[in-house]
């Protein structure tokens, strides 16, 4: 008894003096996700909200009808920086990536609203750029902006724009849990583009068509509502944090694992050329490179070549298997081997 007392004290002491150098725990602790985790048990719900905290969007019953409610916010600095891209781009991206989220739940996209903060000394013709950036990537989805706020930031522009849609005409939509054992594992597009494009920039690289993946994205809207409309299609997501990161989301929300088949990867031959020239395999930049907003999804394994050749045949962007969801709880592999999602991770870089 002595002794485990002496252990506790130890334990207990050790503990209090690594919270005296340690200080505080900070978001960046806590990280994204650990943060939500922490903020959800604080905020109450209601009868009427289907869908809470923890997917692409929320959906909630008004009256008879389910709306789906998201939010995005690009900041200057972090999401964008200036000198890679012109205010235009900049709000088409800001307004893609929350409308993006629409997307990912397989809905059709009706209203957004705009919250732009800006240094006073932001020139007008500026913010003109942005609006119309914005009211583009939001007719390309069918929606339109219905207000918003604006204030001063002297710190740069902030963009953080709300978005509303509905689910399918039969009131379907598709979330991130829902995977079976066994489920392929197959995402849209080129994933990896972005975040090349966004190298390209860094380093002075000529690389147009990964530029413009990284600067004007597409949401997938149509391919969004052609997933939720099709019952094989079991969990759904946008890649925005890289294709890895993204799917594991998948794979945590229906409580199951998932290996990825590397080989499998669409990778353009834009983004192999690029890749070698800078050194880099380019299987790095499609598993971990974020921005993409490519669906990812987990179908069925049955008649899964049937839906895809309907799927290339409907779109004019590729279905690609990548790998499959196993049974194994949140056990990430690729290539069967363990791995580390190295995605884009909020708070993990210094300001
Ligand atoms: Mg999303």
């Amino acid at each position: 008894v002595t002794f485990s007392y002496t252990i506790d004290a130890t334990v207990h002491t050790i503990t209090r003096v690594r919270i005296a150098i340690m200080g505080k725990k900070t978001i960046r602790d806590l990280g994204e996700f650990g943060a939500i985790d922490r903020i959800k048990k604080l905020l109450p719900t209601a009868d009427n909200v289907v869908e809470g905290i923890g997917d692409d969007c929320a959906v909630v019953r008004v009256g008879a009808q389910l709306l789906l409610l998201s939010c995005d916010a690009s900041i200057e600095g972090v999401h964008f920086d200036q000198a890679y891209m012109p205010p235009k781009e900049i709000g088409w991206k800001a307004a893609t990536a929350a409308l993006s989220d629409i997307a990912a739940m397989g809905g059709t996209a009706k209203f957004a609203l705009v919250t732009l903060a800006a240094p006073s000394t932001t020139e007008e013709t500026l913010i003109e750029a942005l609006f119309q950036g914005i009211a583009e990537a939001a007719t390309a989805c069918g929606a339109v902006v219905v207000g918003g706020d604006m204030t001063s930031n002297p710190s740069g522009i902030i963009l953080d724009i709300s978005v509303i849609g509905e689910p399918t005409k039969d009131g379907r939509y598709l979330t991130r849990s829902g995977a079976q054992p066994g489920d392929l594992l197959a995402v849209t597009g080129h994933p990896g583009e972005s975040a090349a494009g966004l190298h390209a920039f860094q380093r002075n690289n000529e690389a147009p068509a990964l530029q413009a993946a990284h600067c004007i994205p597409t949401a997938r809207i149509a391919e969004g509502q052609y997933f939720a409309s099709h019952t094989d299609v079991h969990a759904m997501l946008d890649s925005s944090d890289g294709l890895l990161q993204d799917a594991a989301h998948i794979a945590k929300a229906s409580d199951l694992g998932l290996n990825i088949d590397s080989a499998k990867l669409p990778i353009s031959s834009t983004l192999q050329e690029y890749a070698r020239a800078q050194d880099v395999t380019p299987e790095s930049y499609a598993l971990n490179g974020g921005e993409d907003y490519e669906l990812i999804i987990a179908l069925a394994p049955q008649d899964a070549e049937k839906r895809i050749a309907e799927f290339n045949k409907t779109f004019d962007i590729r279905l690609n298997i990548v790998g499959t969801f196993t049974d194994a709880h949140t056990k990430v592999l690729v290539d069967g081997a363990p791995t580390k999602t190295q995605g884009y991770q909020h708070f993990q870089t210094p300001d």
